[in-house]
């Protein structure tokens, strides 16, 4: 097992933002796995999986504790549709090669930056599809149980943009591969009316997937060096999920534009955190005097690095939209990246 000192952060988040990590090491194969956690323990540090670095806010004064790259390699297309892809594979290009090949399941979740293994854990989604309903089982290494498990998909508790792997069990599964049942030659999902406007009648996989980088593109949510408001973590907010009764609070607080809601399962309402932080006072391209992060100028829901931007005014952005969602609509809103050395309530 190799080990580095004081890697820079920053240079591993596409946020381009975070001090040193103390400890690193790349994890190639599932065999290093126990052995790192053994590492860790035995000098008292957190270890932190660590994928792409698309969903992480990392702080200014870094991470003291042991970060375990994924970097595990390996897809595999069996027959009928199976796929086993390893933790460390680029999501997209996963999709990219299910889409070249003619099946079906994961085209709208085309463009979505990050890993493989990273993608159950927030249960991802975009354009009517989530992961969860292509995934069959995911591997992982069990803290607890200190052996690998595989996990049902049943068994991962997903729900809207939420699993065990970031709800009741956080922290507790390294996920190395996960296993997908795709539809060869299957119909691309075509549910969401922003991606509808754009296809033709029968569109292909690979026309859903060109209209969904489009889209992404048009919004700054594609991993791309030349744009300057794609130096982000993506959607910085959760889309807020309420009850029947705190929608209903929601709609009667507005005195003038109505909040979204969109039904849920077991009566519960989405809303888009989008339209209430523009409804809060924001327009895109957001600025605080002197910070060199702002919000971007396609979407309000991410938080881009200028290039001379700070973790830490990243979080007082973040702590002055919160304070300003809540007052004016009551919802709080909570963070979609996972933040990494911030101290409790430095995020607002
Ligand atoms: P958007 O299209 O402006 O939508 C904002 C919110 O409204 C989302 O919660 C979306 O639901 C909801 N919505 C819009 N039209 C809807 C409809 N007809 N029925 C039900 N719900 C509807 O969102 P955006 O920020 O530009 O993002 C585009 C897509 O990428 C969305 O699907 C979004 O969820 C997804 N995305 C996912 C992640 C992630 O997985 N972490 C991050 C960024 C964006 P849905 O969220 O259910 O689509």
């Amino acid at each position: 097992m190799e080990v580095l000192d004081n890697v820079p952060l920053a240079a591993h988040t596409t946020l381009g933002l975070g001090g040193p990590a103390r400890y690193w090491t790349d994890v190639t194969s599932e065999a290093g796995i126990p052995e790192a956690f053994a590492w860790a323990e035995k000098r008292r540090l957190e270890p932190l999986p660590w994928g792409a670095g698309s969903n992480i806010l990392a702080a200014d004064c870094g991470f003291d504790g042991l970060v375990l790259h994924m970097v595990l390699r390996g897809v595999d297309f069996l027959p009928a549709g199976r796929v086993l892809a390893a933790a460390g594979e680029g999501w997209d290009s996963l999709v990219t090669a299910a889409v070249a090949r003619g099946w079906a399941g994961m085209e709208c979740l085309s463009g979505i930056p990050g890993s493989v293994g990273a993608a159950p854990v927030q249960n991802v989604g975009a354009y009517g599809q989530e992961v969860s309903q292509s995934i069959v089982r995911v591997r992982a290494w069990d803290r607890h149980a200190h052996a690998f498990v595989e996990l049902a998909a049943p068994d991962c508790a997903f729900a809207y943009r939420s699993s065990r792997f970031n709800g009741a069990d956080r922290s507790r599964f390294l996920i190395t591969a996960v296993e997908f049942q795709l539809r060869p030659a299957g119909a691309p999902a075509l549910r969401y009316p922003e991606l509808l406007t754009r296809v033709p009648p029968a569109a292909s996989l690979a026309e859903v997937r060109a209209a969904v980088l489009t889209l992404r593109r048009g919004k700054s949510m594609l991993l791309d060096p030349a744009d300057p408001d794609a130096r982000s973590a993506g959607s910085f907010f959760k889309n807020p999920v309420l009850s029947a009764g705190a929608g209903a609070a929601l709609t009667a607080r507005s005195d003038g534009a109505m909040p979204p809601l969109y039904p849920q399962p077991g009566g519960n309402m989405k809303t888009s955190a989008a339209w209430l932080i523009e409804h809060s006072g924001f327009a895109k391209g957001f600025q605080l005097p002197e910070s060199g992060i702002r919000l971007s100028r396609k979407h309000v829901l991410a938080l881009v690095n200028a290039g001379s931007g700070t973790a830490g005014q990243a979080a007082a952005l973040a702590r002055h939209i919160r304070a300003a969602v809540e007052a004016r609509w009551s919802v709080r809103l909570e963070l979609e990246p996972v933040a990494v050395g911030f101290s409790l309530g430095e995020l607002g």
